[in-house]
């Protein structure tokens, strides 16, 4: 008699072990392929009894469609191989309603120590949530896919590997392809503007750098026309940062950067067109100040020394957009001379103390620090950072001027006790245009060009600069210049 030493016959272990596994289990014998076991959760899967032990299979279940299930089990019983399921779809009563339900199948020949097939053991396995799961994500891929279509918006996968490229079909749109066709990075490469793809290739290897990938250029069409694209994407690194994936979006700016050209032109325009009677205003001004002067006339000296300062304000006002738009059209010049910067820094301040009595402006000054830099631009920057120190904090508060040399850098600081910045604006404030819009900058004029014409000089000399802050509690802007600019 077979024992597991407990006086268990071994048939009957293992029909215990069939009937409590946790995976639908049967075991078909012979070629009628009897159901020899069958665990309770196969007999649900077949809807059959358990009285159905015993008999052929073709019997045992009761659907009308059971033919060419019991035709594969034949199959595997004569030719003795194992057939796999997946994701087999099974409609069953669970709960009093009718579901349909998910399962991976194995049918697998049973043979005898002489190797000959003895009969098929079926064996079940739920997946009904892994399938569930994967088909809620694949809708939310879907549903969020065609919202990305919707944006206009064409977006790629790139594999850093084997610079494998997967794009949606809006991203050949925007690059003058068909929306079917399948690109490739190179192609893409090719699209970009002769002279633009120096900037494509640099915000690349920024990105790698980064993780952060964005650049603004131009692409040619196979048609001759060209459009203007906006990239954004980040990167995907392994566990030992080594770069893998990057995916992002490409949009179209064509329409963007034409207002912007238009823009920029009638600033240009209107800019220049006000120098002019600007410049002979000041000048009939100083001529009235003079004369009240030699009479004496207080309140006319006092009326036009206001004048004078709207029209100083004025002008700078209109040389910073003149100075917008050439750096637009890449015509900023660059006259660089050596000189001290503390004493420049001296004749800055005195100029803001002269405009604006309601600050302590501190600058102590030191040893003379020669730079080689474009003075009158310097002197930009300075008044810039001054005059926002001044704008941004109450009158009788502390401004504080400091010039020190940095390692192989001049870094030149103001700081002030004023209204402070959010994090998020230090991070957008050198853009052009950009103004921080609530409570307190509200009452203050400007245009938000100040400090994008700012950094844009500081750029120009292979400079640097930034912005600590902490809102409410003032800001400290600063630059760093090179000590030797080549
Ligand atoms: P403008 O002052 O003419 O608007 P700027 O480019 O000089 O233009 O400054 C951009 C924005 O940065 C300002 O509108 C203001 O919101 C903010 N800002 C600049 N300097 C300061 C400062 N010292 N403290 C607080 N906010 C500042």
């Amino acid at each position: 008699m077979e024992s597991n030493g407990q006086n268990t016959p071994v048939t009957q272990r293992v029909n215990d072990l069939i009937s409590q596994a946790p995976v639908a289990i049967s075991f078909l014998k012979g070629p009628d392929l009897v159901v020899e076991s069958a665990n309770p959760h196969i007999l649900e899967l077949w809807g059959c009894p358990g009285s159905v032990v015993g008999m052929p299979l073709s019997l045992a279940l009761p659907c009308a469609d059971k033919l060419p299930f019991v035709k594969l089990v034949q199959d595997v019983y004569e030719n003795g191989h194992i057939h796999y399921g997946y994701e087999t779809k099974v409609l069953l009563k669970r709960n009093e309603r009718n579901n349909l339900f998910y399962f991976d199948f194995v049918y697998k020949p049973v043979k005898d120590a002489c190797n000959t097939i003895i009969g098929v053991m079926v064996v079940a396995t739920e997946v009904t949530k892994q399938v569930v799961a994967r088909q809620l994500l694949e809708d939310a891929e879907e549903r969020l896919r065609l919202a990305i279509e919707a944006t206009g918006i064409g977006n790629w996968d790139l594999d850093l590997a084997d610079n494998d490229l997967i794009n949606s079909p809006r991203l050949a749109v925007i690059f003058g392809l068909d929306p079917e066709d399948k690109i490739n990075e190179k192609q893409l490469r090719e699209i970009i503007h002769p002279e633009d793809r120096h900037i494509a290739l640099k915000a690349f290897k920024k990105a790698i750098k980064t993780g952060v990938y964005l650049y603004e250029a131009r692409i040619v069409w196979a048609d001759g026309s060209i459009h203007w694209i906006r990239t954004s994407g980040k990167v995907i690194y392994d566990d030992q940062h080594k770069p893998l994936r990057m995916l992002g979006t490409t949009n179209d700016i064509t329409e963007r950067r034409h207002d912007e050209i238009m823009k920029n032109d009638f600033i240009a325009m209107a800019s220049h067109e006000l120098k002019t009677p600007l410049t002979s205003l000041k000048a009939y001004t100083q001529i009235l100040a003079a004369k009240a002067k030699k009479i004496d006339d207080q309140f006319f000296i006092g009326a036009l020394e206001k004048c004078e300062k709207q029209i100083n304000k004025m002008t700078r006002l209109i040389y910073g957009f003149l100075d917008m738009s050439k750096i637009e059209s890449g015509k900023m010049q660059f006259n660089p001379q050596s000189f001290d910067i503390n004493a420049l820094i001296t004749e800055v301040v005195a100029d803001n103390l002269s405009m604006d009595e309601g600050h302590n402006l501190i600058f102590t000054g030191g040893e003379a620090i020669y730079i080689n830099a474009d003075k009158d631009k310097i002197i930009q920057v300075l008044n810039n950072l001054i005059s926002n120190a001044v704008k941004y904090s109450t009158k009788g508060s502390t401004v504080t001027i400091n010039s020190f040399i940095k390692g192989k850098n001049l870094k030149v600081s103001v700081k002030d006790q004023g209204i402070g910045l959010k994090l998020k604006d230090q991070q957008t404030i050198f853009q052009r245009f950009y103004r921080v819009d609530n409570e307190s900058t509200r009452g203050s004029s400007g245009f938000g060009i100040g400090l994008y014409l700012s950094a844009e000089i500081i750029k120009l000399h292979h400079g640097k600069i930034g912005v600590e802050s902490q809102e409410g509690k003032g800001s400290e802007f600063y630059f760093l210049l090179p000590l030797h600019v080549q």
